[in-house]
C-alpha cells in the first residue's frame, strides 16, 4: 500500500456499488463529494452507497463534502455561444434578458470590480478588462479573444468581494453534510481566518463538529496562509482556481509553500486538480501528470486528488491505481533522513505531544521498531508522528471511529479501531492485543505511543518499547 493518501472525487462516472469497490481495491482512503453538481438525494444515496460497499470491503474510507462556496458564473449566452475579439467591447448587466448585453448575475461583483479590474472567464478561454462602470452595468473591453458560453465561471483575480464565504447554498448543503455525518468538510474560496471561523460557528449547533479544509485557490488566501492554517484542520492546495487567480507559472512554488505551511503543524494537506487530467480520456496518463504526482509527495503531501478523473472519466479505477503505484515507488526513495534532520532542528517542537511523537521517531529507528504504534482519541498524536515522516510505519489504534476514518486523510497513518479503553493498563493491553492482531511477528519491536490518564485528548506523554 502506498503511504500517501487518495482522495476520488464521486460523480457520475463512478458513482456505482462494484466500481467503488474496485477504486477502494486500488487504493482510494478518501471519497469527495461534491457540493457544486448534483442534488441532495443524489448526495444521500451516494453517501449510503460508500459506506456500505466499504463496510462490506472491510476498508476504512473517509468522506469529505466540498461545498461549492461563492462561485460566479455568467448567465445564459444565446445558443452555441459568442465569439469574441480581441478589442471587442461588451456590457454587463445584473439583469437577465438585455439584448446586446451579457448576463451576470452578481451585482455584488459589478460593484466591487474597478476599471482596469481583469474578469477572467472558464479556464481563461476569454478575459475582459474592466474598461467603465455605467450604472449598474460594466463596460469592458475582450483582452483574450475566444467563445464565450452560457455559465461560465467567472474569476475576477485581486477582487475583494465584501460577502460571506458561505452562500444560502452552502448553508443548506452544510446540514446534509452533517445530518449525513461526513468526515470533512471542505471551504471553497476562503480569504481570511475569518471564513473558517464563520463556518466552525455554524457549526456549533450540529451534532459533532466536523473537521474543516480550508481550500487555497484565491490570492487572498495566499496572503492569509498562516491564519487560515491556525483556523482550519487542514487544506487543500486548489491549483484549478487558484491557477485562474494567479499566473500558472506561479503554482509550483505556491503549491510548496502551502505543503510546508501544514507540515509544519502536523495538519493535512491534499493536492488537487489536473493531478492525472488526460485520464479522463485515457487509460494511460501523460508523463508530465506522472512526475507532477510524484512530486506533490516529494513536497510533503498527505494526499494526492482526483477530480473529473474519478467523477465523469471513462477510467476511475486506473487513475486511483496509478495515483497508489506512483506512491509505492516515489515513496520508496523519500528523503526520510532530511525529514528526520527537520525534525531534529530548533523550534520543531512546541508541546509535549510533539515532543513524544518526534522522541517515538528517534526511539523506532534506533530500536529497529516494525511499527510506531499511537493510542489516540482525537487523531492528533497520530498526526504529529506522521509529520515527521518516519520510516517506520504508524498505527493509530483509537476506539473512536470517526478518527479512525479522519486518518485516511493522513500521510502514512494506518488505524485500528479497538474496544473503548478507561484505564492505562486497559489501554495498553487493547492496543499490543491490537497489534499482535495485526500481523507483526513475535520477537518484533513497536514503539506504543499514548496518554496517562487516558480518556482526555491531547494528554499524550508516554512512550513505551514493547517486544511482541
Ligand atoms: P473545485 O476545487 O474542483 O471545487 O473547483 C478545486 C480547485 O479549484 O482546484
Ligand atoms: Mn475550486
Amino acid at each position: 500500500m502506498a503511504r500517501t493518501k487518495i482522495v476520488a472525487t464521486i460523480g457520475p462516472g463512478s458513482a456505482h456499488p462494484e466500481t467503488i469497490r474496485r477504486m477502494l481495491a486500488a487504493g482510494m482512503t478518501v471519497a469527495r463529494v461534491n457540493f457544486s453538481h448534483g442534488d441532495h438525494a443524489t448526495h444521500t444515496k451516494t453517501v449510503a452507497m460508500l459506506r456500505e460497499v466499504a463496510k462490506s470491503e472491510n476498508k476504512t474510507l473517509a468522506i469529505l463534502g466540498d461545498l461549492q462556496g461563492p462561485k460566479i458564473r455568467l448567465g445564459t449566452v444565446k445558443a452555441g455561444g459568442m465569439m469574441l475579439s480581441l478589442g471587442d467591447e461588451i456590457v454587463l448587466t445584473p439583469h437577465p434578458g438585455q439584448p446586446a448585453m451579457i448576463h451576470l448575475p452578481h451585482p455584488d461583483l459589478i460593484a466591487a470590480v474597478q476599471p482596469g479590474s481583469r474578469m477572467v472567464i472558464g479556464d481563461g478561454e476569454v478575459e475582459f478588462a474592466v474598461a467603465e462602470k455605467r450604472g449598474d452595468t460594466l463596460r469592458c473591453i475582450v483582452t483574450v479573444a475566444g467563445l464565450l458560453e452560457s455559465r461560465k465561471g467567472v474569476n475576477a483575480p485581486g477582487t475583494d468581494l465584501p460577502i460571506s464565504c458561505m452562500t444560502d447554498k452552502d448553508r443548506v448543503d452544510l446540514n446534509l453534510i452533517s445530518e449525513l455525518d461526513f468526515d470533512y468538510v471542505a471551504l471553497s474560496f476562503v480569504r481570511t481566518a475569518y471564513d473558517i471561523q464563520e463556518l466552525r460557528t455554524l457549526m456549533e449547533d450540529c451534532p459533532r463538529q466536523i473537521p474543516i479544509i480550508a481550500k487555497i485557490e484565491k490570492v487572498e488566501a495566499i496572503e492569509n496562509l498562516i491564519a487560515i492554517r491556525d483556523a482550519a484542520d487542514g487544506m487543500m492546495v486548489a491549483r484549478g482556481d487558484l491557477g485562474i487567480e494567479l499566473p500558472p507559472q506561479e503554482l509550483p512554488l505556491l503549491q510548496k509553500r502551502i505543503i510546508a505551511a501544514c507540515n509544519e503543524v502536523g495538519k493535512p494537506v491534499i493536492t488537487a486538480t489536473q493531478m492525472l487530467q488526460s485520464m479522463i480520456e485515457h487509460p494511460r496518463p501523460t508523463r508530465a501528470e506522472a512526475s507532477d504526482v510524484a512530486n506533490a509527495i516529494l513536497d510533503g503531501t498527505d494526499a494526492v486528488m482526483l477530480s473529473g478523473e474519478t467523477a465523469t472519466g471513462k477510467y476511475p479505477v486506473e487513475a486511483v491505481l496509478m495515483m497508489k503505484q506512483i506512491g509505492e515507488i516515489t515513496e520508496h526513495a523519500f528523503p526520510y533522513d532530511q525529514w528526520r534532520d527537520r525534525r531534529l532542528t530548533p523550534h520543531a517542537i512546541g508541546s509535549v505531544t510533539e515532543a513524544i511523537s518526534g522522541a517515538s521517531c528517534s526511539i523506532a529507528e534506533e530500536v529497529g521498531a516494525a511499527a510506531i504504534v499511537s493510542a489516540t482519541l482525537s487523531g492528533w498524536t497520530a498526526q504529529q508522528i506522521a509529520r515527521f515522516r518516519p520510516r517506520s510505519p504508524v498505527l493509530a489504534v483509537s476506539p473512536d471511529a470517526h478518527t479512525q476514518r479522519r486518518l485516511a486523510l493522513v500521510w502514512g497513518v494506518d488505524t485500528l479501531l479497538v474496544p473503548a479503553f478507561q484505564d492505562t493498563d486497559t489501554m495498553l493491553d487493547k492496543t499490543i492485543q491490537a497489534v499482535r492482531d495485526s500481523g507483526l511477528e513475535p520477537g518484533q519491536r513497536v514503539v506504543i505511543t499514548g496518554g496517562v490518564p487516558f480518556g482526555k485528548s491531547g494528554q499524550t506523554n508516554l512512550i513505551k518499547v514493547h517486544t511482541v
